[in-house]
């Protein structure tokens, strides 16, 4: 049984991601409640997943430290486990990403059961950093909504998604799965046109490594420059009404365009806009 508190704190449908369907929850037939400081979490899964419920809990209790720097949520989330790729894919209405293994919206988080990745490396590592990744998602949806009332999806604007993607895979440690700012270098020189920060549907479908990896590179510039309170900053003045461009620029004390045209320009390494005012021999 849903605990009232959970349903009672998630209200409307809050869905910021993208457009797709809601997901059906036709395999689903469990569930477990997670909780943890300023943490509250509701698994949905299948009978089938019940051996990876252990890992999921602890993944989920894991990611408060690190996500606490931008701040905190203000509603529970769905985690809903769908037993293989296939059934992620159907559930976000997109084909052919074979690298996805979940997807974020502002009130839940769709996970590929870990028990289907085929992974490599020792799962917990990679579950955690995924579900650090996703919930970070899911936090910055739920920091840019408006503290009064609930609007409609259309009226709040997305961040760009260098931004959404650099945000959640610097918060998730994950630099070291994402590519140089020189190898970022050599792919650029080598795609010319190509908008890495911007990037189209199919950009990002069939060259992730170079999309989340200039995601990654630009937002850790941005943390370096302005600092996690500029990042909140940001966040806040979407909140309390401004557009991401404005809300930018006065966090930061730079335009968006501009930081974006002198990330790419000095691949990856732009100084800060207090540098070039006062030099000296
Ligand atoms: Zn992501």
């Amino acid at each position: 049984m849903r605990t009232s508190r959970l349903v009672a704190t998630l209200g409307p449908a809050f869905l910021l991601a993208c457009a797709t369907t809601r997901p059906q929850a036709t395999d689903v037939s469990l569930a477990a409640r997670v909780q943890g400081p300023g943490l509250l979490f509701e698994v949905l899964y299948s009978k089938a997943d019940e051996r990876e419920l252990a890992r999921i809990e602890s993944g989920l209790l894991a990611v408060g430290p690190r996500l606490s720097r931008w701040g905190s949520f203000r509603e529970g989330v769905w985690i809903r486990v769908f037993p293989d790729h296939e059934s992620l894919e159907r559930a976000v209405d997109r084909r052919g990403y074979p690298w996805l293994r979940a997807w974020a919206y502002g009130d839940q988080v769709l996970l590929q059961s870990p028990r289907s990745w085929n992974a490599s490396e020792p799962i917990e590592e990679e579950l955690n950093e995924l579900l650090t990744h996703e919930l970070t998602h899911v936090l910055m949806y739920q920091l840019l909504q408006p503290e009064d009332e609930p609007v409609l999806d259309a009226v709040i604007e997305e961040p760009p998604l260098w931004f959404r993607e650099g945000m959640a895979s610097v918060t998730a440690g994950q630099g070291h799965r994402r590519l140089s700012s020189e190898d970022l270098s050599h792919w650029l020189a080598a795609h010319p046109g190509a908008d890495l920060l911007h990037p189209k549907a199919e950009l990002y479908r069939t060259e992730k490594e170079a999309v989340y990896g200039a995601a990654h590179r630009a937002f850790d510039l941005l943390v370096r420059i302005c600092g996690d309170q500029g990042v909140r900053d940001v966040l806040r003045g979407v909140r309390t009404g401004a557009r991401f461009a404005d809300a930018f620029k006065a966090a930061t004390g730079r335009s968006l365009s501009d930081f974006e045209q002198q990330t790419i320009r000095t691949g990856f390494a732009a100084l800060p806009i207090s540098a070039s005012g006062a030099g000296g021999p």
